[in-house]
């Protein structure tokens, strides 16, 4: 079985998933590109939880975790099905770590605003993995590490954030901060050149207040980056940034 690389998916506004956009455009590519995985695992931003917990039910629902969009988006259906094997195989992993079995739990726009156009007919199996609100970035990190092994199993891991994202400072318009830019460099650099403790350190890093005001969108890099062998080729596509003070710079490795 072939080894799968890693996404990281920097996802924006939910409009993504129904825009034919440059982002809805590259995340297709992406998915022509992979070699097809058995499984998906997803950390997304947008499941925080205390204490970890692994979605487990074989037909997760579609959430429409927003409010304020077109209607049109509140009838996107994506109607993968699950994998409790996989999420068996999660729960194992983490041992002696406690993760819990989520029989209700679906899957957040956060996973399906990108799958939707990476893998149009959900003919793959998906399983989230939440966030634990209470830990540390190390914690993400070393959990990233501990679940690389799932990669030569056929399963496609996918941490989907953004790595600038400040909503409050958000504007309805194609440009960006400069802090904004600034950050977004700092951290791609960062990234090519493997200084992972900066990056799990990031709130030394100069305008992180500005840049993670809160840390659910910046947290899914770093399981990617756990979960990363140091010989993986770094990708980057999607580098723009947009609506001010959201970057939609996305990551492959491997
Ligand atoms: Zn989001």
């Amino acid at each position: 079985m072939k080894k799968l690389p890693l996404l990281f998916a920097g996802h924006g506004s939910p409009m993504n998933t129904i825009e034919d956009n440059s982002f809805s455009r590259a995340w297709a590519e992406i998915g022509q590109a992979l070699p097809r995985p058995s499984a998906i695992l997803v950390i997304s931003a947008h499941w925080e939880t205390n204490g970890v917990r692994v979605t487990a039910t074989d037909k997760p629902e579609t959430i429409h975790d927003f409010y304020g969009f077109p209607g049109e988006l509140y009838e996107i259906e994506y109607p993968a099905s699950g994998s409790p094997e996989l999420a068996g195989n999660v729960q194992n992993l983490l041992k002696p770590d406690r993760i819990v079995a989520d029989y209700d739990r679906g899957l957040d726009h956060g996973s399906w605003s990108v799958l939707c156009n990476m893998y149009k007919n959900a003919d793959i199996p998906v399983v989230q993995l939440s966030l634990d609100r209470r830990q540390a970035p190390e914690f993400h990190y070393n959990l990233g590490k501990r679940l690389k092994i799932l990669r030569d199993q056929g399963i496609l891991i996918i941490g989907s954030g953004n790595i600038v994202h400040n909503l409050p400072m958000m504007i309805w318009r194609d440009r960006a901060y400069d802090w904004a830019v600034e950050f977004d460099k700092q951290v791609t650099h960062l990234i090519e050149t493997g200084a992972h403790d900066k990056l799990i350190d990031y709130k030394q890093l100069p305008d992180s207040e500005l840049a993670i005001p809160t840390n659910e969108h910046y947290l899914p890099l770093l399981y990617i980056l756990g979960a990363k062998e140091s010989d993986d080729p770094v990708q980057t596509y999607n580098d723009v940034l947009t609506m001010g003070s959201v970057s939609m710079r996305s990551f492959r490795f491997g």
